[in-house]
């Protein structure tokens, strides 16, 4: 499933390639006609991404709500003026494949819907398929705002207040806090990949309870989760290692978005393999690369956790 930094950078894609224009919605399928026909021929006002999910405001005052589970993805496509954030320079991504365009010619209208296309937005520009969501509806704005409400603050929104909000909801439940930061009602936007992380480099011990821990620690790990997931949005794929922790010395220092540090070789442009993107995810058996433990690995509320039994001991 897409982690939050996925769905930011959809998010930032639909405002570049399809904010203030007016949209042909259609559903070539046919499971989502109803709501498509309350949004054809409106204008896409703002894109919007909470957690794991995307607000879609037209200017009919009409929300489209999309969450793309375990399966959803959003194909795009069309002449050279569109392009948008999350096209620049960026791998595969999970949940969004790349723009399919004719640079050279002028934008003839999408092809042939192939597939179960649930959603197809057209600009003039080019057009957005969307296949497999487990969530794609029509609601109000104040049904958004009901269903934002749901959902625990989002990190890479990081409104005021919404640190401290972090902090009261995770310090007040004795719930481990590795299944706590999966809960998108405590911290919108985290999956597997940036809870076990985010605890390895701050030495959290994954079963530690909410209550037991501190404060100012709490107030570090949405630090944290806020500046990895950042660089998440920025390099299209989770890369959570220190500069000094990679061996290949490549890409540059987490957080940071030139230069690098330590005195290593780095190769700041180099991308990062992906043996050295992180510290324990997927990891297990393997060196811990600050300690050298094995790295452990357990079932916990059905999802696998990683984790370096040695460092992480708070
Ligand atoms: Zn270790």
């Amino acid at each position: 499933m897409p982690e939050g930094h996925s769905v930011h950078r959809l998010a930032r894609q639909f405002q570049d390639v399809f904010g203030g224009t007016t949209l042909a919605v259609s559903s070539p399928q046919g499971k989502f006609t109803a709501g498509a026909s309350r949004l054809d021929v409106h204008i896409l006002e703002r894109a919007e991404a909470h957690g794991k999910q995307m607000f879609l405001y037209f200017s009919n005052d009409l929300v489209m709500r999309v969450h793309l589970g375990l399966y959803g993805a959003w194909d795009f496509g069309g002449d050279s003026t569109f392009t948008g954030a999350s096209s620049i320079g960026a791998p595969r991504r999970i949940g969004e494949r790349e723009v399919a365009g004719d640079p050279e010619g002028d934008f003839a209208g999408p092809p042939e819907p192939k597939g179960a296309v649930r959603v197809r937005l057209v600009s003039d520009h080019g057009w957005a398929d969307l296949r497999g969501p487990t969530a794609c509806e029509v609601i109000t704005p104040a049904e958004a705002v009901v269903a934002r409400r749901k959902l625990g603050p989002d990190p890479l929104n990081n409104g005021a207040g919404d640190a401290e909000d972090f902090v009261q909801r995770i310090c007040k439940s004795a719930t481990s806090i590795a299944l706590q930061l999966m809960k998108q009602d405590v911290l919108a936007g985290v999956g597997n990949v940036y809870r076990a992380e985010t605890l390895f480099r701050l030495g959290l011990d994954p079963l530690l309870s909410g209550k037991n821990l501190q404060r100012e620690e709490a107030t570090e790990l949405w630090r944290d989760i806020a500046r990895i997931m950042a660089d998440g949005v920025r390099d299209g794929r989770i890369i959570t290692t220190e500069l000094a922790d990679r061996p290949s010395g490549t890409g540059v220092t987490v957080g940071c978005s030139f230069g690098a540090g330590d005195g290593l070789p780095a190769r700041p442009n180099a991308p990062v393999p992906v043996e050295d993107a992180h510290y324990v995810y997927k990891r297990e058996g393997l060196p811990c690369r600050h300690c050298g433990t094995e790295i452990a690995m357990k079932e916990l509320g059905g999802r696998k956790l990683y984790w370096c039994p040695s460092c992480q001991s708070r």
